[in-house]
């Protein structure tokens, strides 16, 4: 969403761009005839076309579209799982920690806890034609998770403060709003929801993943879907509106906060800091007639096993776990490879390095002096410090999560999959541990945990601050001396207290003492398993900010790349796979990117109907 806004200003100000009309290459060798041979005088250990540094939903998705184009690309992951933000753990009874790579075969499997990190909420996938950008991507690398539906969800509200329970959808929403909000609720909704369907159906018409940021977008995206692109363009100012309960009009308290938890959930920011159109994208998706939510089977481990096998089974192609990236090499002001941590071996591409770790990584892959532009960008972002009290651009706060492996039967067999708990709206959305999402996987899918057992995720959203944690950075690589360390393990179990009391207030035989399996995680966890700069959820730019805007997919750097939440797109689950396609159709053509967008399967009469009624 925050794509096609930044996107289409950019490409109708700019001149059509001569790289995206390449011919299209031979259909048999599909190889870039148009690039120089590189005549570097660095002497390359192995060579690829494209290395995509993260393997992150951004980074495989970029990976998986440039590998379908005959393209070798090889992915470099410093963890030891794939997935970024989206990977999966391993327990097994006993609380420890089993790597994927050494689980051996499917029956091992069964016996562990399948942990999932971060995202637990998916929709829009199930469904084979979908405006979903990630849903396109799996169309496009033929690799697809199986997924599961289900329309159960459960919330505990301070108006609602034994909780409830249904499916979702217009009909049981309409329901919330009237038992909670009253009549005034439900005149807002219908108002907001007027006001906003006309936006989201002209932002559904275009498949993200088929945007580019150049001139291109006319063929890939205005030839194919004309009026969609037309009403987009028509009405492009909207695009970059930030979503104002006040300009709205909306005087209901409770929708006004229910709105602001939606949006922290899906953004990590609240509602007046979020786009319009993402919350029109998504009151149009949730709340729609017949609504239901995706999970993937297996876990978000099993959705990025996809996204990786979309790389891996295409020859010369390869996703390599715990391979640490320490320098993008620049000669000339052209990324020609990069040089890997522990080994110092040096992998050449011959067309593109792409980072999707995080904003910081990506700037310091770069030594700085060999690219004034860049570090000029560099220094805009990150300043002195990169510290937003130091004038940084502004971070998402981080999380606090427990992982728990339970007995079946310490969780009531009614309970709905996932509940969310709110203590108190009056302290505001981004209060610490206010708002919790409880997430039991193996209610929708037992083979995440063994038989027998239970697995929940259960995490405040967005709203732990670092600083809080900065003095126990100290700990961060050694955990013999955290074990030890009684004021961290007090602050730790403080801040897990409210995840603690939102899992038992629908499960509430669930505690320290009866669980087989518990692993609290932190913005330290975060920081250094995940490799984000003060463990942060994503960039904290709010819609017309006059400081910063989302950096875009290419640098100022020939050939270096970036893609992931700190680029364009921004933080969740369908914006960074959106990344990952507008990276990767920056550096294909275009007659390369129609071949593969042909395989996108839009909702019927999506794109030809008019946006303004
Ligand atoms: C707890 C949590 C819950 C969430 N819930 C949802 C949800 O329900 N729905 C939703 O839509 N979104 C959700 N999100 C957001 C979504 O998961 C993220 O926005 C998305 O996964 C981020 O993907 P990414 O590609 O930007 O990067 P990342 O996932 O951050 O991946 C970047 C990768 O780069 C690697 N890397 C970094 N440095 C190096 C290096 N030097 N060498 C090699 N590799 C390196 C990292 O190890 C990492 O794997 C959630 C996020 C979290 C944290």
């Amino acid at each position: 969403m925050k794509i096609l806004a930044a996107t289409l200003a950019v490409v109708l100000l700019s001149a059509a761009s001569n790289s995206a009309f390449r011919p299209p290459p031979a259909v048999a060798v599909r190889r870039r005839f148009n690039l120089s041979p590189l005549k570097s005088s660095i002497i390359a250990d192995e060579e690829v076309d494209c290395i995509v540094i993260g393997s992150g939903i951004g980074g495989l998705s970029c990976a998986g579209l440039l590998a379908a184009t005959g393209r070798t690309v090889k992915v470099l992951e410093k963890h030891y799982e794939i997935g970024g933000c989206a990977h999966e753990f391993y327990m097994d009874l006993n609380g420890k920690t089993v790597p994927s790579a050494s689980i051996k075969n499917l029956s091992e499997r069964k016996d562990l806890f399948h942990f999932e990190a971060g995202p637990s909420l998916y929709s829009g996938l199930s469904d084979e034609r979908s405006p979903n950008p990630l849903k396109h991507i799996f169309q496009m690398i033929e690799e697809e998770p199986e997924w599961i539906t289900y329309d159960q969800w459960g919330a505990f509200l301070p108006e609602a403060p034994e909780g409830y329970q249904m499916s979702i959808g217009a009909e049981n929403f309409l329901k919330i709003l009237r038992t909670y909000g009253g009549e005034e609720a439900v005149e807002d909704w219908e108002m907001l929801a007027k006001s906003l369907r006309p936006m989201a159906s002209g932002i559904k018409g275009i498949p993200h993943a088929a945007i580019r940021s150049d001139a291109g977008i006319f063929l890939t995206v205005g030839a194919k879907y004309p009026k969609s692109f037309y009403n987009v363009l028509r009405y492009a100012p909207a695009f970059s509106e930030s979503f104002d309960l006040d300009e709205l009009g909306l005087k209901s308290e409770f929708l006004r906060n229910y709105l602001d938890m939606l949006a922290f959930l899906l953004q990590g920011l609240p509602a007046n800091q979020t786009l319009k159109v993402v919350m029109a994208f998504m009151v149009d998706d949730f709340f729609k007639e017949n609504a239901v939510m995706d999970f993937p089977k297996g876990g978000s481990g099993a959705l990025m096993g996809a996204l990786a096998r979309g790389v891996t089974k295409r020859k010369g192609c390869s996703v390599d776990i715990s391979t640490a990236v320490d320098e993008v090499i620049i000669e000339n002001n052209r990324a020609i490879g990069v040089r890997l941590a522990k080994s110092g071996k040096i992998i050449r591409a011959k067309e593109a390095v792409i980072s999707n770790a995080d904003l910081t990584n990506t700037f310091n892959f770069v030594p700085e002096g060999v690219s004034p532009n860049f570090d000029e960008e560099r220094k805009k972002f990150l300043g002195n410090t990169n510290n937003p009290k130091d004038g940084s651009v502004p971070y998402c706060k981080s999380f606090m999560h427990l992982h728990l492996g339970v007995k079946s039967e310490l969780i009531p067999e009614d309970a709905p999959p996932q509940w969310t708990v709110v203590q108190d709206w009056s302290k505001g959305i981004e209060f610490i541990g206010n708002v919790v999402v409880v997430s039991v996987g193996s209610k929708l899918d037992q083979s995440m945990a063994p038989p027998g057992y239970h697995v929940i995720h259960a995490y405040t959203a967005g709203n732990e601050p670092y600083e809080d944690w900065e003095q126990f950075e100290h700990l961060m690589d050694d955990a013999a001396a955290r074990d030890k360390d009684e004021a961290y393990q007090a602050f730790k179990n403080a801040r897990a207290q409210p995840i603690w009391d939102a899992i038992q207030k629908r499960a509430p035989a669930v505690t320290k003492e009866s669980v087989t399996v518990e692993k609290v995680a932190t913005p330290l966890t975060h920081a250094r398993f995940l490799s984000r700069h003060r463990g942060n959820y994503g960039l904290a730019i709010p819609p017309g900010d006059e400081g910063f805007s989302f950096p875009g997919v290419t640098t100022p750097i020939e050939g270096y790349y970036r893609c992931g939440d700190s680029t364009t797109s921004g933080i969740g689950v369908p914006a960074t796979a959106s990344s990952g396609a507008l990276c990767a159709n920056s550096i294909m053509s275009v007659w390369e990117q129609l071949e593969l967008n042909s395989k996108i399967k839009m909702p019927i009469g999506y794109g030809q109907g008019p946006f303004s009624n």
